[in-house]
């Protein structure tokens, strides 16, 4: 089997990124949404999604390379390649962009060839990614809601009532206008506390800048974030999330130390070098790698060996469409420990559009995971095509 294509998709939408002053459901990227779809000689296909500078991305995969191994465009790396090569494909695509690559934009990219590849190599082995993976250790999960904080506490107690009624036993809020005004702060995680009651868990993602501000403000000093984790543990909060600057791991593994609460991070993060530095200086409880951007399935499975090792968890961190939601419920049903699935209720028109799964709770809250080559999503492509950037 040869590939034959590496196709970029940009997709346009109508709405932004934002989250509402009431209890009404937050919007996701609405804007720009980047698809990769990877074509065999063989008629299988492989889609992804990525969260990533979408209009930048269709240079790095589709754009003309230039003659020097490093800066090559990952479409052309891959043409002509035997797409069950996953391990070898990553390097070479590692290698192939690496003066421009390594992170980023070109990491994100690589990330969503990456699980293309794997959804492929699942269609051609006739059995689920987490087969390939190394097997089934659950056939459901948790799902936790994941949204934004909305701007007031009756507009908390008001979604996450909402939430409550849908079914889900675990919800997090995160950013929106977290971080601007200490004193709502608390007044929003306490409205949203008594809302859900002592029974179901509450996520905290306070966001490592402030958000909504049109310049960065100051960010949160050591002593703020020590502060911050100890009042969130009046609140029964399950975790705190990727409040610190990503490249502050220090501040991290201080700040872990001193908490009540657990840390979650590393959504910012790719590759096992990476969170291997992080793990190695205990910075998290609980790692979130993203697949659109840590590296991949491959390097999920990687980094999944790294976290057993140290004996940290692993909730992959998953905000966008269903593809992600699927991919991310493979990996975790092969996870030693796995005690959530990040799902996304605020998936804009676009976003929710691209693709459909039968992900629902059951009367625990927790979703069924598929164990079917495509993960039980499916492309919707006219959708796709009716959204397709001029
Ligand atoms: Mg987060």
């Amino acid at each position: 089997m040869r590939i034959t294509e590496v196709e970029p998709i940009l997709l346009r939408g109508t709405e932004t990124y934002h989250a509402g002053a009431g209890g009404a459901e937050a919007t996701d990227n609405g804007d720009w949404q980047l698809l990769v779809r990877v074509a065999t000689d063989a008629g299988l296909t492989g889609w992804a999604d990525v969260e990533t500078l979408a209009p930048a991305a269709v240079a790095v995969i589709a754009g003309a390379g230039m003659s020097s191994l490093g800066f090559r465009t990952l479409g052309e790396l891959l043409l002509g390649e035997d797409p069950l090569d996953t391990a070898r494909l990553w390097d070479r695509l590692y290698v192939g962009s690496a003066y421009y690559g390594r992170r980023g934009l070109a990491m994100q990219c690589l990330s969503a060839i990456d699980n293309a590849l794997w959804s492929i190599k699942a269609q051609a082995a006739g059995m689920s990614i987490t087969r390939l993976l190394g097997g089934r250790r659950r056939d459901r999960v948790l799902a936790y809601a994941s949204t934004l904080f909305r701007a007031t506490p009756e507009g908390m107690e008001a979604a996450a009532k909402g939430y409550v009624a849908q079914g889900f036993r675990a919800v997090k809020f995160g950013w929106g206008v977290f971080g601007q005004d200490p004193g709502r702060d608390r007044e929003l995680v306490a409205a949203a506390r008594a809302a859900l009651g002592p029974d179901r868990q509450l996520l905290v993602d306070p966001g490592w800048y402030p958000a909504g501000w049109t310049q960065p403000g100051p960010m949160r000093t050591l002593r703020e974030n020590i502060a911050l984790v100890q009042w969130l543990a009046d609140h029964d909060v399950g975790w705190c999330e990727d409040f610190i600057h990503p490249e502050r791991f220090e501040d991290y593994a201080t700040v872990r130390a001193e908490s009540p609460v657990p840390v979650a991070a590393g959504e910012q993060l790719a590759t096992r070098w990476e969170f291997g530095r992080f793990i190695a200086l205990g910075c998290a409880d609980i790692l979130q790698p993203d697949l659109s951007r840590c590296g991949g399935l491959s390097e999920a499975q990687r980094i999944m060996a790294l976290a057993e090792d140290a004996g940290v968890e692993i909730v992959p961190h998953s905000w966008l469409t269903h593809l992600l939601t699927g991919h991310s419920l493979q990996l975790i049903a092969a996870l030693p420990r796995a005690r959530f699935v990040e799902f996304n209720v605020a998936q804009s028109a676009l976003t929710r559009g691209i693709a459909r799964a039968p992900f629902a709770l059951d009367a625990d809250g927790m979703i069924a995971i598929p164990d079917t080559p495509d993960g039980g999503v499916t492309v919707d492509e006219d959708f796709v095509n009716a959204h397709r950037a001029a």
